[in-house]
């Protein structure tokens, strides 16, 4: 497969008020090796219901300067936080997995599809453009959320293992691992960077990579430095690209 075939798609999560220099540190980064506005940002609209996206207008222009100058913007779901009772697997996945912040792991249907439209309407209101596409918090998606995704016209989602156009998960635009950090613990940081080790060579044969930052990674010099050597290593023989690449 030739160089110009492969495209590495790297993405700031969780893009909210509350964070803004972090997001200013993880964009420099990301542009530092890969050029200007070769990514995509994961926009919450009311991270953990205090940073609400409406009542920011300094960070609303910014977002539509980012959009304009080519930046793909994600909705990333609504508060982030997973605020519902979980039963039994969903109970465990939620637990041990996301920290508390699988948003769309156990939400029913119409409340899925409610905050799906309302984070569409948001986002678009602020970009004064399409969104991209929307992706879960911690990529959870329940049977609800599924359901809803496939009704909102958003043009793209992902998980941990796939992107795919809503309606048409069975037949994925790309497949594969997302590379991440986790800053959370020492255990868990350990294990991303082991993690993101091994990717820089065992992932080179994949048509699309994906590679997808933190707020929190910007807290971790051990971070920053392996997320720079991820970048470096995959954008030898992956050329970043778009999101919306998928689809043609
Ligand atoms: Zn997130």
């Amino acid at each position: 497969m030739r160089v110009s075939e492969r495209r590495l798609l790297a993405s700031i999560h969780d893009v909210a008020p509350c964070f803004e220099s972090e997001v200013d540190r993880l964009a420099d980064l990301i542009e530092a090796r890969l050029g200007p506005v070769r990514y995509a940002m994961l926009v919450v609209p009311d991270h953990w219901g205090r940073a609400p996206l409406l009542q920011a207008p300094a960070f609303q222009a910014r977002l539509r300067a980012w959009a304009e100058r080519g930046v793909e913007m994600f909705v990333h779901g609504w508060f982030h936080r997973d605020t519902a009772e979980h039963q039994g697997a969903a109970s465990f996945k939620a637990r041990h997995m996301t920290a508390g912040e699988g948003e769309f792991l156990g939400l029913s249907h119409v409340d899925a599809l409610r905050r799906m439209q309302d984070g569409k309407a948001l986002v678009e209101d602020v970009i004064g453009m399409p969104a991209a596409g929307f992706i879960a918090p911690a990529w959870l998606y329940g049977p609800g959320a599924m359901q809803a995704l496939a009704e909102c016209g958003f043009p793209l989602a992902e998980d941990h293992f796939r992107v795919w156009r809503p309606g048409h998960e069975d037949t994925p635009l790309a497949k594969g691992p997302v590379v991440t950090w986790a800053s959370r613990s020492t255990m868990r940081t350990a294990s991303s960077l082991a993690f993101a080790a091994l990717a820089r060579s065992a992932l080179q044969p994949l048509p699309t990579v994906r590679l997808a930052v933190h707020p929190g990674d910007v807290s971790k010099p051990s971070i920053i430095a392996s997320v720079d050597a991820t970048l470096r290593a995959f954008s030898r023989r992956h050329v970043p690209g778009r999101y919306s690449d998928l689809l043609k």
